[in-house]
């Protein structure tokens, strides 16, 4: 079974991409969803962050002795990278959260960290799923039924969602970058003057753990999505939470949370960790944390949302 793992890893470490860019034809390079000379970098140890195994043979090999070890340090040349764009656009689409300093609400910005939440969360399951697929044929028969279907049924949610919303998305935030009109955007943005341990960038529900139940009533809608951004810089932190304006009453929720400072502190940590496996924590925060959170938040981000409730998340990080 290792070995299966092993061989369908190599496969997908292997697959060539194209940049998304609408009509590009060139080869997609390691683009990073969170910047590494600029919010990796403020956070990194020697160059080093923690963050979630991403190989899936890794993962299935090393040994379960605790949850914690879920979190490894990487460097910043590998944590948050994706084949998502060729080097001439990606150089190009992200200048405007790279070159320039994030200003709060400046639409712009709030648009293209949704454009890279975004590119992250479909190159990412477009990796699960070749790796499902060829895991699957490597297999055969050496599966039980129940793991086989289960493979079977994430398969058939990734499909959907790599054929139908991510399109949806993709062709909404195009289309505003190149009328350079984002009204149909929208955001909730916070600056907190003090340089947070932690960056992401990141898609998850509005409806948090209610989205499944929401979807299973509106089969065929597209799946409402925000992005969920930590950007630390030297002196403070960027937190963007940006949706589609229709989605607007189901998303709206995060300006009153992300305005009030308990709510606000609150919410960062459940985010951070018990909705996204895409966390990068600075080693210095995370090497002091107890071996008891360690734990916690390893767990957690080894929750999905179809459990029924968020995972608990311990409060650690402090506004
Ligand atoms: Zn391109």
């Amino acid at each position: 079974m290792v070995r299966a793992a092993g061989k369908a890893q190599k496969q997908v470490d292997a697959q060539k991409h194209k940049c998304l860019v609408p009509g590009c034809k060139s080869e997609a390079i390691g683009s990073h969803s969170q910047q590494r000379r600029g919010q990796l970098k403020v956070i990194a140890r020697d160059g080093c962050v923690y963050a979630v195994e991403k190989n899936f043979y890794k993962a299935i090999k090393r040994p379960r002795r605790r949850f914690a070890s879920k979190y490894k340090v990487f460097p910043t040349s590998v944590a948050s990278v994706f084949a998502g764009y060729c080097s001439k656009h990606d150089a190009q689409l992200f200048a405007p959260v790279e070159k320039a300093p994030l200003e709060r609400d400046d639409p712009l910005q709030a648009c293209l960290l949704f454009l890279r939440s975004n590119s992250y969360e479909y190159l990412q399951k477009r990796r699960v799923r070749q790796w499902i697929s060829m895991f699957l044929s490597e297999t055969q028969d050496q599966l039980s039924i129940a793991s086989r279907n289960s493979f079977v049924a994430r398969l058939g949610g990734m499909d959907v969602y790599l054929s139908h919303d991510a399109p949806f998305y993709f062709r909404k935030i195009f289309t505003a970058l190149e009328r350079q009109s984002f009204i149909e955007f929208e955001s909730a943005w916070v600056v907190v003057p003090a340089r947070l341990p932690v960056s992401t960038s990141c898609c998850m529900s509005p409806l948090m753990h209610s989205h499944i139940q929401y979807m299973e009533s509106r089969p065929g809608i597209i799946q409402p999505n925000v992005s969920f951004s930590i950007v630390p810089t030297r002196d403070e932190t960027h937190i963007v939470v940006t949706w589609l304006r229709e989605h607007s009453s189901l998303a709206s929720w995060f300006r009153e949370a992300l305005a009030d400072p308990v709510e606000l502190e609150m919410m960062l940590n459940q985010l951070a960790f018990g909705e996204t496996e895409d966390t990068c924590i600075s080693p210095d925060f995370w090497e002091t944390l107890s071996m008891q959170d360690q734990e916690l938040l390893a767990q957690a981000a080894g929750y999905t949302r179809y459990a029924e409730r968020p995972a608990p998340v311990p409060r650690v990080i402090r506004l």
